[in-house]
């Protein structure tokens, strides 16, 4: 297929925001690829989402939109101040491209383009800013005005078609079997390695047989398990009857994957972190002798004259680029071990306590894999001890674990449950919301520009965000400003085609950014769009909301509290 006809797909999907068209426009695209270019569908799923590999694989042009437009002068001959005018009249530089390339008569194939981009993002070192430029504006010369257009939008990380996860999954379901039934086994599939273009070419090149017999990989980040809610410990002795208990720590999930002498870190997100922890890369081959294994656990920061694990707001320094020796010294980490994926083998399918089991085999003593302290609990009495002692110390709460319960990639369920310190009467956890759009505010506040924030929470079901709240309290002056700012940089001038909101606020943003959010009560609401499946059905609102802290960097947007969670938290209310 030539990228021209991928181009006119990615047009079909930009002109609607109907999920099921979406899907429709996707499985006859997979569907009219010939056998020789379906070998390649990894390649067309990832240009799909505007990216050329999965994202824990760190691919980035660090092409910036100053280069872009040296690269469209360049390739057209164009008068930079024209180019600049028409950038500001348009707002994108997609467009631009679109406007001033021109049609060939010779056509780029996918795979061309393709190979074309991973070059682009390939250079590096001295020299690498003009030899970017050269090579970009040579691909756009032979490219149609179309085509340019999306090229340039997925270099800029800003195609967006709207396209989420549980879409492709349902076209490929819909091109390989003309029906949708096939999700549940390629979503499993996908929670087991977070790529989605090797789910593709899996079930395209070896059938539906291999996807059902999928299984881990070292190297590739299972999507993590995550804990469910209850009221208290009654209803979790009433729900998972004896349970193994942990603290719950307040710091960098870290998914460790070794393979021989290599050693690479995920966090919860996916993202690749393995340069943000050096202490635990030489843990893992000091204390682990086995050559495959995953483990996941809580790295914290500690205080090496007293060894005291440091809150949150410590341990979160490590994020960073560089700098990462000093901040080591200053403050080192240690790693709580909390669950072994793989040891030579698949272990997600085993029961909880048999992972423990060999986990406390696995690992020998040393400095800094630790395997996290757990208690057998019979009785919502001792549970309640346990967690009572955990909030005294002031630790976040407790996570009781179900005895059997198998490891749930990609998902919360009822095998882990948290329990986490009140602060209202009737919602015991914080919700994470993702910052949608804001409010230019009144009075005081206008000074500022920005006065409130539009929040939502995600619905992974069809992969788009759903509005729960407008958010003006807990956002100090100082705060007020850095939002702006940082909002400001990911401003669109439309509803982003994943969010459904009936409310539109001054100014639209990607949604890509995640606050921790405080309220009262969840409550029903007609204007929010969380819980609102039809016209007539009435969403979820939050009473109250207010922000704690900034901008939480350890989560992506889908990452953020779902709106199946909402629900279940909306029912769990009053019962404590
Ligand atoms: P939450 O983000 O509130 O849904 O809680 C889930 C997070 O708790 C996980 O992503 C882990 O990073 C963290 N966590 C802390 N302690 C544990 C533990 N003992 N077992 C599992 N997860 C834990």
């Amino acid at each position: 297929m030539k990228f021209k006809q991928l181009a006119a797909y990615f047009q079909k999907l930009e002109n609607t925001a109907k999920r099921l068209e979406m899907t429709d426009i996707l499985a006859e695209l997979f569907t009219n690829l010939d056998p020789v270019e379906k070998e390649k569908i990894d390649e067309i799923i990832y240009l799909t989402q505007g990216q050329l590999l999965p994202s824990f694989r760190n691919i980035e042009f660090g092409i910036s939109e100053k280069l872009i437009h040296r690269a469209i002068v360049q390739a057209t001959g164009g008068i930079s101040n024209d180019i600049e005018a028409m950038v500001h009249q348009l707002g994108d530089y997609g467009l631009v491209a679109e406007k001033v390339c021109l049609d060939h008569l010779e056509v780029l194939s996918i795979s061309q383009v393709y190979a074309n981009l991973e070059k682009l993002a390939e250079f590096s070192g001295d020299g690498s800013v003009a030899r970017k430029i050269e090579f970009l504006a040579d691909l756009l010369k032979n490219a149609s005005p179309l085509e340019a257009k999306y090229i340039i939008r997925i270099i800029l990380g800003k195609l967006r078609l709207g396209v989420g996860d549980p879409t492709v999954l349902d076209s490929l379901s819909l091109a390989y079997n003309q029906d949708k039934l096939l999700r549940p086994d390629l979503e499993r599939a996908y929670n087991l390695c977070s790529d989605l273009g090797l789910v593709a070419k899996i079930l395209f090149t070896k059938g539906i047989s291999s996807i059902i017999d999928f299984k881990v990989m070292v190297g590739c980040p299972i999507r993590v398990a995550l804990a469910a809610r209850l009221s208290g410990p009654e209803e979790i002795i009433e729900k998972i009857g004896t349970c193994a208990v942990e603290e719950k720590y307040d710091g960098f999930r870290c998914q460790v994957h070794k393979m021989g002498n290599k050693v690479q870190i995920f966090s919860r997100n996916l993202e690749n972190t393995t340069h943000m922890f050096p202490e635990i890369i030489q843990g893992t081959l000091d204390q682990i002798k086995e050559s495959n294994v995953i483990f996941e656990g809580e790295a914290l920061a500690y205080d090496p004259a007293t060894g005291q694990c440091l809150p949150f707001q410590t341990t979160v320094q490590r994020k960073r680029k560089h700098g990462i020796e000093s901040i080591r010294e200053k403050f080192p980490l240690k790693i709580f071990v909390f669950d072994l994926l793989y040891a030579d083998k698949d272990l997600t399918q085993y029961a909880f306590s048999q992972r423990r089991q060999i986990m406390s085999e696995l690992i020998k003593k040393g400095k800094v894999l630790e395997l996290s302290p757990v208690e057998e609990v019979k009785t919502a009495q001792r549970l309640t001890e346990i967690f009572e002692d955990a909030i005294a110390q002031g630790r976040e709460g407790i996570v009781a674990k179900r005895l059997d319960g198998e490891y749930k990639a990609g998902g919360r369920n009822f095998n882990w449950i948290k329990l986490k310190q009140s602060y209202s009467d009737n919602l015991n956890d914080t919700i994470d919301c993702v910052i949608i759009g804001y409010f230019f505010g009144k009075g005081l506040r206008a000074a500022f520009g920005i006065g409130s924030l539009l929040a939502a929470v995600y619905d992974p079901t069809v992969g788009r965000f759903k509005t729960i709240a407008k958010i003006g309290t807990g956002l100090s002056d100082d705060e007020l400003v850095r939002f702006k700012e940082t909002l400001d940089k990911i401003k669109i001038n439309f509803m982003p085609k994943n969010v459904e909101s009936l409310i539109v606020p001054d100014v639209w943003v990607d949604p890509l950014y995640v606050v921790e959010v405080q309220a009262d009560e969840i409550t029903q609401s007609p204007v929010h769009t969380c819980g609102k499946d039809s016209k007539d059905d009435t969403g979820y609102a939050l009473r109250f909301p207010r922000t704690v802290g900034f901008i939480r960097i350890d989560k992506a947007a889908k990452d953020a509290t779902t709106v199946e969670e909402i629900k279940q938290m909306f029912n769990l209310q009053g019962r404590k």
